[in-house]
């Protein structure tokens, strides 16, 4: 059993991808600085990745390294999240026989014979390489950084770890026919969801330029719309978050086509897991088994007390959200009334106490006026651990089984679904399904149009019908390559009156 409780996680779900994105944590550390140093440096991290590399981890590695060992340097996620930047906009040389800079070809060239013999056996290879030179292979601005050489080195350490474990494109599967075909094959299907499946309800992605809910927030004078979900400032003070959260409240009545789709594909007896990152709770309202569910950034179905964990049906305090009211707890409230009906026992009532609840020390006010904790959703606020259930179920379980992976309505800009891609077999089909195309995960087959309208062809062409009341009759859509990629697809709608 792997303890997720060592780890403790930053929850990304709503932060900025430089603030949140908390990767894995090889830390290659360059620092001894001298080159003849580099493959000594970074055989420690090389012993975590070497071996097949196909494979590049195995299950307890990936584990591990999903799970992000520990949040204990700053400067340690200070150059992750460069890293990130980095990767969201690489370095592309201009010039093809640039002395500061490897053309792209060679840059491949070089990538590949890194995924041929491993992160060690490379750094010994290219010791004769300069090292700025050789960060361009890995998207590394020459320039980047007016600062010391030895953290220019790091962040070359840690792209090239990176850049190891990267999955790579298989070659065999480009066509949405092949996607259809995988479909109708594979038994262990993982689906990945975003905001992406909920928009055509009229749920806003929370971060979309003009109609999202951090645009809300920021509107009204907070200076992030994410400090709604900071947990610190909720405990500090949740009524920001009582006041705003109206707005978010999962109370639809319907689901989405996408939602549809993926309720059959269980149907079908091949629904493995389905991660969702939404908080909208619609799978559970489109029929998806809590069992082959995870809430990557929980949900609103439940909510519990921030002092005494007591939980209740996250209905409970929708009235109180609505209302603009901090909901308090119903069963502190209970024992605080006990308390005080009974003759007063002092010794016995700090005995009682939680050994570890420091709020509640002696000194403290609260102790002589007994407060009720406030209720909160139990959606995944910064600063809390994600639910350990998703970590549990991708490294236990579907990690090892999974045959196929659908990524839908998702940037896979916020870490760790974002690593998912990188921690699974590389030889497990990926396709990705939303509007614009990817590029810094290396998908198989990409579909690009709206979500609905796409996995209706994908399960027409699999041989299946998806009904759905949004989905006119005699509905179609035209499948047209992008830019002679090979495998970037545009799926548009036909309007059902044009035969
Ligand atoms: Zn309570």
């Amino acid at each position: 059993m792997p303890d997720t409780t060592k780890s403790p996680i930053i929850h990304p779900v709503v932060a900025t991808p430089q603030a949140q994105l908390k990767r894995k944590r090889e830390s290659v550390d360059l620092t001894q600085a001298a080159l003849r140093q580099r493959a000594e440096a970074t055989a420690s991290a090389a012993d975590d990745v070497s071996g097949d590399p196909s494979q590049p981890a195995a299950g307890e590695d990936r584990e591990r390294k999903i799970e992000d060992e520990e949040l204990d340097s700053d400067e340690d996620s200070m150059f992750e999240d460069a890293l990130d930047e980095i990767e969201l906009n690489p370095f592309v040389p201009e010039d093809d026989h640039d002395e500061e800079s490897f053309s792209e070809a060679a840059a491949e060239t070089l990538r590949a014979r890194l995924r041929e013999i491993g992160v060690e056996e490379f750094f010994k290879e290219t010791i004769n390489i300069r090292p700025r030179k050789l960060g361009t292979a890995f998207g590394i601005d020459p320039q980047w950084g007016q600062m010391p050489e030895e953290f220019y080195l790091r962040i070359l350490g840690l792209a090239v770890v990176r850049a190891y474990n990267k999955r790579q494109k298989l070659s065999e599967f480009n066509t949405i026919d092949d996607a259809a075909n995988l479909l109708q094959k594979c038994r262990n299907i993982m689906i990945v969801t975003g905001a992406g499946i909920s928009t055509s309800l009229g749920i806003p992605d929370f971060r979309s330029k003009e109609t999202g809910f951090y645009e809300k927030v920021r509107q009204l004078g907070y200076s992030e719309g994410e400090d709604v979900f900071n947990i610190e400032n909720f405990d500090h003070d949740p009524t920001m978050f009582y006041t705003l959260a109206g707005d978010i409240l999962p109370d639809l009545k319907r689901y989405s086509p996408t939602h549809a789709f993926i309720r059959m594909v269980q149907d079908k007896g091949r629904l493995q897991t389905n991660y969702t990152q939404n908080i909208d709770n619609l799978e559970q309202l489109a029929g998806i088994e809590k069992e082959r569910l995870i809430q990557c950034h929980g949900s609103f179905a439940t909510a519990s007390c921030r002092k005494c964990k007591y939980q209740v049906d996250g209905h409970e305090i929708f009235a109180a959200i609505r209302s603009q009211q901090v909901a308090y707890c119903k069963e502190c409230i209970k024992k605080i009334a006990t308390a005080q009906t009974s003759p007063a026992k002092p010794t016995k009532k700090r005995k009682t106490k939680p050994k570890n609840d420091y709020e509640d020390s002696d000194s403290d006010p609260a102790d002589t006026i007994p407060q009720p904790g406030v209720m909160k959703p139990d959606i995944t606020f910064f600063g809390e651990q994600l639910p350990t259930t998703f970590f549990d179920r991708f490294t236990e379980h579907d990690s090892q089984t999974v045959d196929l992976v659908l990524v839908i309505g998702t940037s896979l800009k916020v870490a760790p679904v974002s690593e998912m891609p990188n921690y699974l077999p590389h030889h497990v089909p990926h396709v990705y399904i939303s509007r614009e195309p990817i590029h810094h995960v290396n998908f198989d087959i990409q579909l690009l149009g709206d979500c609905d309208h796409v996995v209706f062809e994908l399960a027409r062409r699999a041989g299946w019908v998806l009904e759905h009341e949004m989905i006119p009759r005699g509905f179609g859509v035209t499948v047209a390559e992008v830019a002679e990629s090979g495998h970037r697809w545009a799926i548009r709608p036909v309007m059902a009156n044009a035969d």
